[in-house]
């Protein structure tokens, strides 16, 4: 909210998917306008302590590993960010390849993650967990897409690695032209997708003579 209590609708249009946006707007909010406070979810009552922020600190260093290998992933994610707010696209591109990279999409396989349904399966082909690695890089519509694209890409089996890696491979290969295509690619297989969610009008699978 803004300092007069009002919703930064532009804000959330800008960073969110149109349906998200929609949902995140569609939210009642408290009649009575209290102000926007920053709480840190690290601690019950909400407040930053060092001793919570050493914590994420120390898990966060576990989930990459330490030493060189650790040092490479991170100026590969500096690089990738770097590419990434360089690129001549759109904001709410960059705003979707950054949601993508950071795994923050509401996919089947997160929100089994948190609870929220109990299988993952990916509602459109209806055969793999639905990951962001699968929605972008492996559903066989999205296969079929990056390679009848200019850019020619094969994606089955790219998954693996992880999105982000993948992302960031890309940025080392592609030129800026052809990376700045590719995160159009991204946006554009996500809104089909949504689109074909939120309209109920199913998602056509992949065309045999598209196919890889
Ligand atoms: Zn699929």
């Amino acid at each position: 909210m803004d300092d007069e209590g009002f919703i930064w609708t532009d804000l959330v249009n800008s960073i969110f998917s149109e349906e998200e946006a929609a949902l995140i707007l569609s939210i009642p909010l408290s009649y009575f306008r209290t102000p926007d406070t920053l709480i840190w979810t690290k601690e019950k009552n909400g407040t930053f302590t060092t001793k919570s922020a050493y914590h994420v600190a120390h898990s966060s260093g576990e989930d990459y590993g330490t030493g060189p290998a650790s040092s490479k992933m991170d100026a590969g994610v500096k690089w990738l960010w770097k590419a990434l707010w360089k690129a001549c696209v759109p904001t709410k591109v960059k705003n979707c390849v950054w949601r993508c990279c950071t795994n923050a999409l509401p996919t089947q396989a997160n929100l089994q993650k948190r609870k929220v349904i109990t299988t993952a399966t990916c509602i459109f082909c209806k055969c793999e967990r639905e990951t962001v690695e699968h929605v972008l890089l492996e559903c066989p519509r999205s296969v079929s897409i990056w390679f009848s694209s200019s850019l020619s890409l094969r994606t089955g089996g790219m998954g693996s690695g992880g999105f982000q890696i993948w992302m960031i491979q890309m940025a080392g290969e592609l030129s800026k032209q052809s990376f700045d295509l590719a995160l159009v690619l991204i946006w554009s297989i996500r809104k089909e997708r949504n689109s074909s969610l939120w309209t109920g009008s199913g998602y056509p699978l992949s065309n045999p003579s598209m196919a890889p």
